[in-house]
């Protein structure tokens, strides 16, 4: 796919025609460009030729089938992995898009099946928005987006956001800033970028520790980019935007989950703005395994009792290895 580069491809048409497109492509959802009936039989091919549609995804789904995932090849045939959760239920009703921005990830945390496949390269903006498309194409209405796939996305910035503006763009899929986040393991100049961009997204952290040492042995990155300097750089950002900043945690048993782990991570954690968000572990076939159900609701009412903002949330996919931490362009 080469979406991004649409108003490029349709600079010697008449202005409504990159209408006509897009709401062939976000709204129509086609998969080849013949079925958009309405523009010019010459111009469907050249967008054939020059925009092809087709994604080659293979999906699995959870038992509950409220997971799905989805391993796409891409043109040069690396793999990737992308998403689908569906959450609550009526009005409340959510279908979430778990993307990835990179193929691989250079980042190396210990617990991650994707650091382990080490980095092949970052992904164009048609490639991080067709992860969508294929959902949105399986009939569901996708209502939020994450970047907590495959990769780090600050270190795929610009496409990053380039696939973003299409997500948001009410020509495009029209999802709301709001409910499309970024998380990042701690890239501090992403984060400075992030704060100056006029459109507001969620930020969100991967912390997984409550000191510099035990998170520099779990995510190398805690090296180049110091827990004390993340967390001034998101001090920064909420200055700049007064918007909620959500802190990812694993809880991995008898590693980062005992009460004295609670009591420190509450310690930098209570602060206006900051919300804490455990996810118990998903096995990625290392030495890793998730924290007891206790372990969990101990840790979990260490931190309120000490004022700090949290959530536990829902494990998604883990029997599909679509949970966070497992994706490894394998089906
Ligand atoms: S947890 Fe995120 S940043 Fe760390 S290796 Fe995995 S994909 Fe990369």
């Amino acid at each position: 796919m080469n979406i991004e580069n649409l108003d490029n491809i349709l600079k010697d048409e008449p202005r409504y025609r990159l209408k006509q497109v897009k709401e062939a492509v976000f709204r129509d959802l086609i998969d080849d460009w013949f079925q958009a009936s309405n523009l010019p039989l010459a111009l469907r091919e050249k967008l054939n030729e020059e925009c092809p549609l087709g994604i080659k995804g293979k999906i699995s789904k959870s038992d509950d089938k409220k997971t799905v995932k989805t391993l796409i090849e891409l043109d040069d045939g690396l793999k990737i992995e992308s998403v689908l959760m569906r959450h609550g239920e009526g009005e409340e009703k959510r279908n979430t898009v778990c993307v990835s921005s990179q193929a691989g990830c250079p980042m190396a945390c210990k617990f991650c099946a994707t650091g382990e496949m080490g980095f092949k390269r970052n992904l164009t903006a048609s490639e991080i928005i067709e992860q969508v498309l294929f959902f949105a194409r399986t009939g569901n209405k996708i209502s939020n987006i994450v970047f907590m796939g495959m990769g780090e996305p600050f270190l795929n910035y610009e496409n990053v956001m380039a696939a973003v503006r299409v997500l948001n763009d009410e020509d495009g899929l029209n999802i709301g800033a709001r409910k499309i986040s970024i998380s990042t393991c701690g890239v501090i100049e992403g984060i400075e970028k992030l704060a100056d961009e006029k459109i507001q997204l969620n930020l969100a952290i991967s912390l997984h520790a409550p000191d510099g040492a035990l998170r520099s042995e779990l995510m190398p990155v805690n090296k180049k980019y110091p827990l004390e300097k993340v967390l001034d750089a998101v001090d920064d950002y909420i200055k700049k935007t007064s918007r909620r900043v959500m802190f990812e945690y694993l809880l991995i048993k008898g590693v980062n989950d005992s009460p004295n782990h609670a009591r420190r991570l509450a310690r930098i954690m209570k602060k206006p703005l900051y919300m804490v968000n455990l996810i118990k572990y998903n096995p990625a076939g290392g030495d890793f395994l998730p924290s007891d159900t206790d372990a969990v609701e101990r840790f979990a009412g260490i931190l309120e009792k000490e004022g700090v903002a949290v959530t536990v949330r829902h494990r998604f996919g883990g029997e599909i290895k679509a949970a966070c931490g497992q994706l490894a362009g394998k089906n």
